[in-house]
């Protein structure tokens, strides 16, 4: 069971070759075994999971098996799921149960998939690291002296060690992608609104994008099918016409237009890492494919624009954790105000206070237009690069992270460090674009993502492009010693 791919397991679960029930209770018994050392769930609810497990069963047994149906997920703590705690790593949330679904979540229990349990992340989905949970930091199964990247932490560090066969998370600006990097696993971020954002807790409302993590990009074409719905309940989700994303798997890629943009190999970018990628463009020529170089000439800006828009969003979204509605109340206080000032003093975290306070200073009056307009501004140049690029490829590649997973600790003081690592991946959320990181090889015994960027809606032929890549690969069938 650890090593099967999701259309195998679905297979097997449709012969009868084992029960949804004991497909549970194997992954439930590897999470008891591994999760002390990797902090990758927050909540585990066994009898939920064997619960839902035996209505897959009775499905099965009817005959009414969907793709999915019995397979388990571990879901990332940022969705609401009815009945489920729901804390999105905070303290703010750390007793809230969800009193309803996520419309990703209401997805897979329409096709009873099972819910394996939440997992950690960075606090509100704010960080790189997953080192600003309230629930402690994730290891990351291939060092455990390592950090497993984040915001998607939990979910990335379960999916490595294969403590779930797959996994969801949520991209921002890079949330996905970058762990998927550094734990050597595929993650795809869709297009922005293809994947609805009900239930999903809000960090910045105009980036954040849903998305699977499962160790092939067949695995996520599977997961991407049930992910992504036109949804009434959230109003940037689109009509898009519903596809379904593993039938152009097989495609040849011959004469394939990769971009490479310049900008992408510059300075900071580490040179092993620099090299792994560079042998992954070779296997794409080796398999047809012609590569392009082109530039994105703002792409030193997405960074800056990022912290900007990103905090000022935020600021507005978290604004919602009073002390008054739900979540954390401090316990003593004088008055009204000094109940919601030591309720947000003492319910966020450090990083999400800093975010706050970024994000209300340039939206005051007086800064607004000097920073939040010229952001946006910005924003469009950005979009407008990748516009321009398309004209000359077809898909766009480079690294995922400038580095494989780093130290413990290591960046948890520098801000501006930790914000570095998402260097590659915050443009294609700045511009909606559909994104993935696929493992690419290891250096030093610690994965490399190679990140390839599409045109809107063109996740079948990004997953097509990385599933020909991984035809005739091993990298993402990798397990991280000691874990087996
Ligand atoms: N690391 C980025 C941040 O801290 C992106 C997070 C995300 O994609 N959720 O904001």
């Amino acid at each position: 069971m650890l090593n099967l791919s999701l259309k195998q397991l679905s297979q097997n679960l449709n012969d009868k070759t084992f029960s949804s029930l004991e497909l549970t209770e194997f992954f439930l018994s590897r999470i008891k075994k591994y999760n002390k050392q990797l902090n990758a769930f927050i909540t585990i609810d066994e009898s939920s999971s064997l619960s839902m497990a035996k209505m897959a069963d009775d499905k099965i047994s009817k005959g009414e098996h969907k793709p999915l149906t019995g397979i388990p997920i571990a879901q990332k703590d940022i969705f609401c799921a009815e009945g489920w705690r729901t804390t999105c790593g905070s303290k703010m949330l750390e007793n809230f149960i969800a009193p309803y679904n996520a419309t990703v979540i209401q997805n897979f229990n329409d096709i009873d998939a099972v819910n394996l349990g939440k997992t950690n992340m960075d606090e509100f989905a704010m960080g790189s690291s997953n080192e600003t949970s309230y629930f402690g930091s994730v290891k990351n199964p291939w060092n455990l002296d390592c950090v497993p990247g984040g915001s998607s932490g939990g979910s990335a560090s379960a999916v490595a060690a294969r403590l779930a066969p797959a996994a969801t998370g949520t991209d921002t600006g890079g949330s996905i992608r970058q762990p998927a990097s550094l734990c050597g696993f595929t993650g795809l971020k869709p297009t922005y609104g293809l994947v609805s954002r009900y239930g999903m807790i809000a960090f910045a409302s105009s980036l954040d994008q849903a998305g699977p993590m499962a160790p092939s990009a067949e695995d996520c074409a599977m997961l991407l099918n049930s992910m992504a719905s036109h949804d009434h309940k959230d109003s940037t989700s689109i009509d898009h016409k519903k596809e379904d994303y593993t039938t152009n798997l097989n495609h040849p890629i011959q004469g394939l237009k990769i971009g490479i943009p310049k900008e992408f190999f510059g300075d900071g970018l580490n040179a092993s890492v620099q090299k792994i990628i560079e042998e992954a463009l070779d296997k794409y020529k080796k398999l047809g494919a012609e590569l392009v170089d082109i530039s994105l000439p703002n792409s030193d800006l997405a960074i800056p624009v990022y912290y900007v828009i990103a905090p000022a969003e935020a600021s507005s979204n978290l604004s919602r954790y009073d002390g008054v509605r739900y979540g954390y109340r401090t316990k003593e206080y004088d008055d009204l105000m000094d109940m919601y000032f030591k309720t947000r003093q003492e319910g966020f975290g450090e990083e999400v206070k800093r975010r706050i306070l970024i994000g209300t200073y340039v939206l005051s009056a007086g800064y607004y237009d000097a920073y939040y307009l010229k952001a946006q501004k910005i924003r469009r140049l950005i979009s407008n690069d990748f516009k321009q690029a398309f004209k000359k490829c077809d898909v766009i590649m480079g690294p995922s992270a400038p580095s494989v997973a780093f130290g413990s600790g290591e960046k948890k003081e520098d801000p501006l460090a930790m914000y570095l690592q998402d260097i590659y991946t915050i443009s294609t959320n700045l511009a909606g674009l559909p994104a993935m990181s696929i493992p690419a090889g290891l250096s030093n015994n610690l994965p490399v993502g190679l990140q390839l960027i599409g045109n809107y809606f063109e996740e079948g032929r990004l997953l097509n492009i990385a599933h020909q890549f991984q035809l005739s690969s091993d990298w993402h069938l990798k397990i991280p010693e000691g874990i087996s």
